[in-house]
């Protein structure tokens, strides 16, 4: 049971309508009556669970009046932290909020570390931590796409589908230890049954890695590149996108993000196009970060667009870049397709980027860009369909939790093959259901733990 009672703003620090101070733990209550003068003159613990009451923040100290505030109170367990939770809905300036705040603190609540809220959820088993993950995404979601997943996720869905691989791991093993311990009356274990079981197991895990490689993009975002020589129109390209569809996207203190990158959505999928104040600034982005950083920058990109002046012959500059590229994440695109010559240029690259798609635009006219989403979604996820019911895992966390009980399943099912000693295999079974307990945190290590919720913000 944890003790102390913490509290934070939980709204954006800044100016609002509303601001939010939440505090939870077993002290709660106590702090916020000693705070609050409600307007029927209710005490804080007479207050329903889920009921607000108007009322003022006043110092117990001089009596000054802090704020006009609505005041509501959540008791343990049925909390989001499982805790009592209270939250006094200021008015949303930083200075009222920061005096509500500092309030709390001197009556006695320590201030919340970044994601202690959803963290006390967690260790008081309101959700799990694949749970408690998809809280940061639903918060972080750039796309609508991206949001029904980890609205899904923040629901269970993905932990039950971990649930019910475990559930029949766990069937197996207790069929293999029985054979063990009672020989006499339940006989060796069936192996081909068992090899069955274990086969499907690893299939069923082996298309939620590979669903999970597009989920992973959905919440992440491609990461993308616009390459080309000087004035084919990258600039210009860069602008006609972000321009119809700059995402929005939310800065928390405490996550790091490459600070040059400008962060679009496309149909629903959101593009990282990294390194776009190198593009703005000299129009190449070759010049400006080196050869050698350029090409790292390809290596690392999940989707590369390259541009040609599709109106003049192309030149030893374009063929030395498009020698870097790979057909598989690349898109060429001719532009300036409102100019001539076009044809010369489409036909040449058909000849030296035979197996490239490429797609005519005019960035300047802003034409042509529409068929972009197609083709991306198309290179990134080739047939499948991302349809928002379906439960993907969408981090690598949870994916390398899976490759993990992969490998343990592969070295259960050879070992059947190779007539090992059953008590060899349970081993392996054990650590596929531990991976497997990692994702909904059921098996993880303290400092792990710990690193996840440091993505999260203060206040939540
Ligand atoms: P960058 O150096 O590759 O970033 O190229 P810019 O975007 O700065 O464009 C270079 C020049 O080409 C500018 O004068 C643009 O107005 C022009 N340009 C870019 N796209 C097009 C296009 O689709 N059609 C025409 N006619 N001109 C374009
Ligand atoms: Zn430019």
């Amino acid at each position: 049971m944890i003790e102390d009672t913490i509290t934070a703003i939980a709204t954006p620090i800044g100016t609002g309508g509303i601001g939010i101070i939440r505090l939870s733990g077993s002290n709660s209550l106590a702090i916020a009556d000693k705070m609050f003068n409600s307007w029927n003159e209710v005490k804080v613990h007479e207050i329903p669970s889920f009921n607000l009451r108007l009322g003022y923040v006043i110092d117990p100290g001089d009596g000054e009046v802090f704020d006009e505030v609505l005041l509501s109170v959540m008791r343990a367990p049925k909390s989001f932290t499982g805790e009592d939770v209270v939250e006094i809905n200021c008015h949303g300036g930083p200075i009222v909020m920061e005096k509500i705040l500092r309030l709390t603190l001197e009556l006695g609540a320590r201030m919340a570390e970044a994601g202690e809220f959803t963290k006390r959820a967690f260790l008081n088993g309101r959700i799990d931590l694949a749970q408690a993950e998809a809280v940061i995404d639903v918060i972080e979601a750039k796309t609508d796409l991206a949001l029904g997943v980890a609205v899904n996720q923040l629901h269970g869905n993905i932990s039950e589908r971990i649930g019910y691989l475990q559930k029949r791991l766990v069937s197996v093993l207790a069929q293999m230890e029985a054979s063990i311990d009672f020989p006499e009356d339940v006989g060796e274990i069936d192996c081909s049954e068992t090899r069955r079981i274990l086969l499907n197991i690893k299939e069923t895990i082996h298309s939620m890695i590979a669903e999970g490689q597009r989920g992973k993009i959905l919440r992440e975002g491609l990461t993308t590149v616009i390459i080309g020589k000087p004035n084919v129109g990258k600039s210009s390209l860069l602008n006609a996108l972000v321009k119809e569809n700059r995402a929005i996207v939310t800065e928390f203190p405490g996550t790091t993000r490459d600070a040059i990158e400008e962060v679009i959505n496309l149909d629903g999928l959101p593009l990282r196009i990294v390194d776009t104040a190198g593009i703005r600034e000299t129009g190449d982005v070759v010049e400006k970060i080196g050869v050698d950083r350029a090409k790292k920058l390809l290596a690392e990109a999940d989707l590369v667009l390259f541009v040609v002046d599709a109106a003049t012959m192309l030149t030893e500059d374009d063929k030395l870049i498009a020698r870097e590229l790979n057909k598989d994440n690349t898109i060429v695109l001719l532009n300036k397709h409102d100019l001539k010559n076009i044809e010369m240029t489409e036909r040449f690259i058909n000849e030296t980027l035979p197996e490239f798609q490429s797609l005519k635009i005019s960035a300047k006219e802003k034409w042509g860009l529409d068929k972009l989403p197609i083709l991306i979604r198309d290179k990134v996820f080739g047939n499948n369909i991302v349809a928002k019911d379906r439960n993907i895992v969408t981090r690598s966390r949870h994916l390398s939790a899976l490759n993990k009980a992969v490998n343990y399943l592969n070295e259960a099912i050879n070992g059947l093959e190779n007539g090992n000693m059953v008590d060899l295999l349970t081993i392996d079974i054990r650590g596929a259901w531990d991976s497997l307990g990692e994702i909904t945190g059921e098996t993880i290590a303290e400092d792990v733990l710990n690193t996840i919720f440091k993505e999260f913000c203060i206040g939540k």
